[in-house]
């Protein structure tokens, strides 16, 4: 690729939902493919098992195809949901097969954008799923958007040598909680969505993202692949988890002790669960 990515032109920004993000009425991908999937990188990704992972030639990871017109098409496609009435009460997840806030982001600039075009047309909410500190750089269009936002930010596991094992592409787990601390100090509405919950010290873990957050999503492998942990161990989590020596973790019901223990810091209210806690935006 040269420079990292290729481009395509869409010819939908926003794209009706069903699925696991039935809760929202749009999902927004300003790129198809993922970086951090590059060198082993999120293995549990079952997005590279979807149709849309055969965009492009190589494995998931290795390529990034951008939507270099997706500003235009998503201005049309706002002025018109304000034009009927719908936007008012549209929620957007940001994104569901693709980082919004990859490497090529930086220089790009699709979601930063996409978020100046929210700023002018907003919905009633966008959910921007991202793993990347690169986030604080939109902090002026995400404190504008007030409301209309809420930054969910992917922190999986407390344990470093976890995310090298299986998030290696991955920022540092310190440097994401870096991220929501300025997210949080800035006012700007947001989250940590444990998903999927990676091995971890739970009492540990819930210290931590209890003084960081007001706000939890844990998922599982079981609960948020679709289909009851058969995508994840069809793409061959339980055999990896044993050759890391994890191999107790792969299993249903692994997430009581956090929850627990996360409830008892932040309270039932605040900490939510798989797609149900995703979709009460
Ligand atoms: S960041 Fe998300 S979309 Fe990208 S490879 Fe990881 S799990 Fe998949």
């Amino acid at each position: 690729m040269g420079r990292g990515y290729t481009v395509t032109t869409a010819r939908r920004a926003l794209n009706p939902t069903g699925g696991f993000l039935r809760g929202f009425t749009f999902t927004l991908n300003p790129y198809i493919g993922c970086a951090f999937g590059a060198a082993g990188g999120c293995p549990f990704c079952y997005v590279r098992t979807l149709p849309v992972a055969q965009a492009a030639a190589g494995p998931w990871g290795s390529w990034v195809v951008a939507k270099v017109n997706l500003p235009e098409v998503l201005e049309r496609e706002l002025r018109a949901l304000a034009g009927n009435g719908r936007l008012r009460t549209a929620t957007i997840f940001m994104s569901s097969a693709t980082d919004p806030y990859q490497g090529c982001e930086r220089t790009l600039r699709l979601s930063r954008r996409a978020l100046e075009l929210f700023a002018r047309f907003p919905p009633r909410r966008v959910l921007l799923q991202t793993r990347s500190p690169l986030i604080e750089r939109d902090l002026d269009l995400l404190k504008a958007m007030g409301e209309h936002v809420r930054v969910s930010l992917t922190i999986e596991t407390d344990d470093e040598s976890v995310r090298r094992a299986l998030t290696p592409t991955s920022p540092a787990i310190a440097r994401r909680f870096a991220t929501i601390a300025r997210l949080r100090q800035a006012g700007v509405p947001s989250q940590i969505a444990v998903a999927p919950m990676l091995p971890h010290d739970p009492e540990r873990f819930a210290r931590l993202l209890a003084a960081a957050t007001d706000r939890v999503i844990v998922d599982t492998y079981f609960d948020g692949d679709g289909a009851h942990g058969r995508r994840s161990r069809a793409l061959g989590m339980a055999e990896l988890y044993g050759r890391l020596g994890y191999g107790d973790w792969f299993a249903p019901g692994m997430e009581t002790r956090l929850l627990a223990a996360l409830r008892t810091r932040m309270g039932a209210e605040r900490v939510l669960f798989s797609a149900a806690g995703f979709a009460a935006v």
